[in-house]
């Protein structure tokens, strides 16, 4: 996808803050971080959304680098927060495939009420 924000960062053709890179998969900073950390992890190839008939492999790939992650980004012992935002109603605001890594402080306990 020639117009897409994260296939540009994983096509280095975007500057980002690398945390971890193979063939399938790369993780990056997010650029507005809503907790100390905010780092997101991605699919190289392009999938709108879980929704996007992802390959059930990449998947597994994709979801087994998160403790990896949180390892190289020092909250794998305090623990963390997964995200995946998915379609409108999941307030999704980039229709490439991410999961966002949250740490570094304790979560809200709720969501807050839907609208
Ligand atoms: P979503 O709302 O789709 O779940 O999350 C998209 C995330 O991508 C947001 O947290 C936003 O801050 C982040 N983001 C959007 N554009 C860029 C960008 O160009 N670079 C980086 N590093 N993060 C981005
Ligand atoms: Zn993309």
């Amino acid at each position: 996808m020639t117009d897409c924000i994260f296939c540009k960062i994983a096509a280095h053709e975007l500057d980002a803050d690398i945390v971890y890179e193979d063939d399938d998969v790369i993780a990056f900073e997010d650029m507005n971080p809503q907790t100390p950390v905010h780092t997101l992890l991605i699919p190289k190839k392009h999938y709108d959304n879980l929704s996007d008939d992802v390959d059930e492999a990449l998947l597994g790939t994709l979801f087994g680098k998160v403790p990896l992650i949180a390892r190289l980004k020092g909250i794998e012992e305090s623990g963390y927060r997964i995200v995946a935002n998915t379609g409108a109603h999941g307030r999704q605001t980039v229709y490439h495939l991410h999961i966002h890594i949250l740490g570094g402080a304790n979560m809200p306990i709720s969501m807050g009420p839907a609208d």
